[in-house]
């Protein structure tokens, strides 16, 4: 931690999703920053397309199987009613299900919610019950869980529209250097142990006193972050749908089966979303590594493959046919074969061995702080996770998250990582044996 980041006279934040615009809003809002120059660097245009914080929808719940996620949601929850981004926030509840191990999760969950004592929950023992709720065409227990709860007091944000309103927050400081530019490299000073900014890819540099690396998925490509965090690919499928199938489900809670991993938001845009917060698939790729002064030194980590990589992806056969199989179980009349998904989508999650978020000072570098590790939950944070960001910086981090959010004193391999307990589905998976096994058709 520097000594006086009180006197920062720059900040570059590499990244513009919900952790790096999160923090420049924060910087822009404090005081104590007003003479402080902030940049914030993508490499794409915003809104960032493939970026994990850009999308139709992601779900805004404090049930959490960890109290201290589920006291923080709720606080930013409270923020989604009231003062940030409201038209895009949708308080239709959610469906925790599990017919497995999951069950603790949604256990431990339900009682962290009836401990914030706000929300209103009710238990449901059976299918029928969670089908009864959720308006499901057919219950099986293997598709929506056997047991769970329903909070009514959870929701749904329209995470696109929610990003485009908090640029806009942000435009009105006037304050910020928005830069559209890849990062290629850090810039390491290997005598003092410092980084100073970041080489952009045309060759140019950005120099600041503290440099923030918020890039998501991407941020092993930028440090190593072997046996911290990997990055995960996660399914998503879009179809089109009637007005009246939307208005018919537009109420109804998500359902989230944790065993299976698969869960369905209610219908916006007039298309129906089917996606799975699972273990997800592994893209390992060999790049230079990030802090070698070597350039032949190279690292393998997992990366991001998406459509900004390749215009012409489509998820794997295995994942469209998981999305498929789970609307089939519980509406039917949508899945019928004359009515496809016709966007698929791979989204990728950065996640950390037990999934905590990674928000803490490089323990090497002067000058480093990392914001990253969402680990497939960090969205619903984004009217207060900034100012979480904020306080790490300055060395108050919250009591209840000094050892979630630190950086580990050891890498673990991460085939031994516990995770969350909140992830179901198929484990292992490699994108490319999946390609190679056929790919789904639209
Ligand atoms: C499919 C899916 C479903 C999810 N569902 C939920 C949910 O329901 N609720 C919830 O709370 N959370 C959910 N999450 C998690 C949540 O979306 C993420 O935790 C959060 O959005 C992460 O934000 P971020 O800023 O870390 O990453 P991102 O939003 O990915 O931002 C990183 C940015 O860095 C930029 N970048 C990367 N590399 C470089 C570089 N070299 N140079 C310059 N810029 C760079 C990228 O372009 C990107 O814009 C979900 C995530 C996914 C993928």
């Amino acid at each position: 931690m520097p000594s006086s980041y009180d006197t920062l006279s720059s900040v570059l934040i590499i990244g513009s999703g919900a952790f790096g615009l999160s923090t420049a809003w924060a910087l822009c809002r404090n005081p104590q920053y007003k003479n402080t120059s902030i940049t914030v660097v993508d490499r794409n245009s915003f809104p960032s397309t493939d970026g994990s914080s850009v999308d139709s929808s992601r779900i805004i719940r404090p049930d959490y199987a960890a109290a201290p996620y589920a006291r923080l949601a709720s606080v930013a929850q409270n923020r989604w009613r009231t003062d940030f981004a409201p038209e895009h926030y949708h308080e239709t509840g959610l469906c925790l299900t599990a017919c497995g191990p999951e069950q603790k999760y949604v256990g431990d969950s339900l009682a962290n919610v009836q401990n914030i004592g706000t929300d209103k929950i009710e238990v449901l023992d059976s299918a029928k019950d969670i089908a009864r709720v959720c308006g499901l065409e057919r219950t099986l227990d293997d598709a929506c869980g056997s047991t769970g709860y329903v909070n009514w007091s959870s929701g749904w944000a329209d995470a696109e529209g929610a990003m485009v309103w908090l640029r806009k927050e942000v435009n009105k400081f006037n304050r910020v250097n928005f830069v559209v530019a890849s990062v290629k490299r850090l810039l390491f000073d290997f005598d003092s142990n410092t980084v100073s900014g970041a080489t952009l890819s045309d060759g140019s540099e950005l120099r600041a006193d503290l440099t923030i690396l918020a890039a998501g998925a991407w941020s092993a490509s930028l440090i190593d972050l072997r046996g911290i965090c990997k990055s995960t690919g996660q399914v998503l499928c879009y179809k089109p749908i009637s007005a009246d199938e939307e208005a018919a489900l537009a109420n109804r809670p998500t359902i989230l089966n944790l065993s299976n991993a698969l869960f369905m938001i209610p219908p916006s845009r007039g298309k129906v979303k089917i996606a799975r917060h699972g273990h997800g698939y592994l893209n390992p790729t060999t790049i230079p590594h990030p802090e070698s002064q070597d350039p032949n030194e190279k690292i393998t980590v997992s990366l991001p493959y998406t459509h900004v990589t390749d215009p012409n992806l489509v998820i794997p056969a295995e994942g469209r046919r998981a999305c498929n199989d789970f609307l089939a179980s519980i509406h039917p009349s949508l899945a019928v074969p004359s009515r496809p998904f016709t966007t698929t989508r791979l989204c990728w999650y950065t996640d950390t061995r037990d999934g905590d978020f990674l928000i803490t000072y490089h323990p090497k570098y002067k000058g480093l702080f990392i914001a990253t590790g969402g680990s497939g939950h960090g969205f619903k944070f984004l009217p207060v996770i900034g100012d979480s960001i904020l306080e790490c910086v300055e060395g108050r981090t919250p009591e209840e998250f000094k050892e979630r959010w630190r950086w580990p004193e050891d890498r673990v391999p991460e085939e031994e990582w516990a995770g969350d307990g909140s992830r179901g589905g198929p484990v292992g998976m490699v994108l490319e044996e999946e390609f190679r096994k056929g790919e789904a058709k639209l």
